[in-house]
């Protein structure tokens, strides 16, 4: 899992799994937008010889 932390303070502000989050922090009132890209292998599909 990440971690989410305010990028204002620091906070800890959630643990999880996402792509894109927005979150306010309690401590500092600040916006965080965070986004995760997570290079997505492509998927070739590939030719089943019979
Ligand atoms: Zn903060």
């Amino acid at each position: 899992m990440q971690e989410v932390r305010c990028a204002s303070c620091g906070k800890l502000l959630c643990r999880g799994i996402y792509t894109q989050i927005e979150i306010k922090c309690p401590r500092c009132r600040a916006m965080n937008v965070l986004r995760t890209v997570s290079p997505q292998p492509e998927r070739r599909e590939r030719q089943i010889q019979e």
